[in-house]
């Protein structure tokens, strides 16, 4: 049996045209094409070159159909100047995510899905309701992965080979939201493009394609709103501030220091002379490029306990990648820098386990 839908998958989670892959499998683009419409299927060497060439096991060509995403689903940010190759890479490895996904689920309890959709809001009305709704009140959020997870996100991340696309959200089948993050920036701007994509998923599932500048606007200022609340800020007595209390409040909201200050100044805080004034000092001390003595990244709680309770089983990382019919160097990808898996083998694959895993107590989120 030969998936045909997967050997396009893959051809483009490897970003190879067919002419690419025909180089690097020996195999005729004619020949690849009838593969790929399901018009002829590889004999088992010809299924072996394209598995090694595309870095593969050969039984992913074999299993069941993978969910794909439809672009126009996919929350991206600069659709119209990221490459065709870039955008399909990106959505491939997101239909893999799903797929490890799925195998999760199948084996642990994981939070049930929490996310509302307010598509007729303004995103700071649209925050603030969320916020109240997660009873979040107006303190600083501690751990955003943390608790887009106990809402029911799940979160991965953008494959490494993929960070020129930035982070992205879908809505998997209208349902199942996910959010892909590059795991690679500063703690704060790794919030920040949480808390954007987050938006997204809020403002932008039902009714309206996550696509666009007025979108990508929205997002932004949803992130702004849902992560340093109107009330909140005003209670902190910023107003028209220096940029040293800058820099300890930014601190204690875990957000950049630009982020802040534009904050303060969308709303009315800060006067637009000394938003310029501030926005260059900040610039000229390397707070636009990095984050000087930012905080750690964040990890997914989430993904650490499915691995921890998995090895505790006797289930190494290794035999996950075997289960999905990816390479541990694929699967590897896709939870990389949110949770430390082994990248040794070994250990015998027990029978079918289902332990039960009461993740993330939503009540330590609340109320700090
Ligand atoms: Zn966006």
């Amino acid at each position: 049996m030969f998936t045909a839908s997967r050997l396009v998958l893959a051809r483009k989670r490897r970003r190879m045209t067919l002419a690419k892959l025909s180089q690097a499998s020996n195999i005729s683009v004619r020949s690849l094409t009838a593969f790929e419409n399901g018009h002829k299927s590889p004999s088992g060497d010809t299924l072996m070159s394209l598995a090694g060439a595309l870095e593969l096991p050969s039984t992913f060509f074999t299993a069941s159909d993978l969910a794909e995403i439809p672009v126009n689903e996919a929350s991206f940010r600069a659709l119209t100047k990221m490459s065709a190759l870039d955008r399909d890479s990106a959505l491939s490895a997101g239909s893999f995510a799903i797929a490890i996904n799925d195998w999760i689920e199948e084996r642990f309890d994981l939070p049930p899905v929490d996310v509302p959709t307010f598509p007729h809001l303004q995103p700071e009305e649209a925050a603030e309701l969320l916020r109240a709704r997660w009873g979040l009140g107006e303190a600083p959020i501690p751990h955003m992965i943390r608790l887009l997870e106990a809402h029911g996100i799940r979160v991965f991340s953008l494959a490494t080979d993929c960070s020129s696309v930035d982070a992205f959200s879908i809505r998997h089948r209208g349902k199942q939201p996910f959010i892909f993050l590059n795991t690679q920036k500063s703690g704060e701007r790794g919030r920040f493009d949480a808390a954007h994509e987050l938006g997204h998923l809020v403002l932008h599932s039902e009714h309206r394609i996550p696509h666009g500048p007025e979108a990508e606007k929205e997002a932004q200022h949803f992130a702004s709103a849902f992560l340093m609340p109107r009330a909140g800020i005003i209670a902190q007595d910023l107003h028209n501030t220096s940029l040293d209390r800058i820099l300890v409040a930014k601190k204690a909201w875990k957000v950049a220091a630009i982020a802040l200050t534009y904050r303060l100044h969308e709303l009315g805080l800060m006067s637009d002379w000394l938003y310029r004034v501030t926005a260059k000092q900040l610039a000229q001390m390397g707070y636009r490029r990095s984050e000087p003595g930012g905080i750690d990244r964040e990890s997914s709680h989430l993904l650490t306990k499915v691995f921890a309770g998995l090895r505790e089983n006797g289930i190494s990382a290794l035999q996950v990648a075997e289960a999905v019919d990816l390479t541990l160097d694929e699967l590897n990808k896709h939870i990389f820098g949110l949770a430390p898996i082994a990248l040794e083998g070994g250990g015998e694959l027990s029978s079918p386990i289902r332990p039960s895993l009461q993740l993330i107590e939503n009540k330590r989120l609340v109320g700090r």
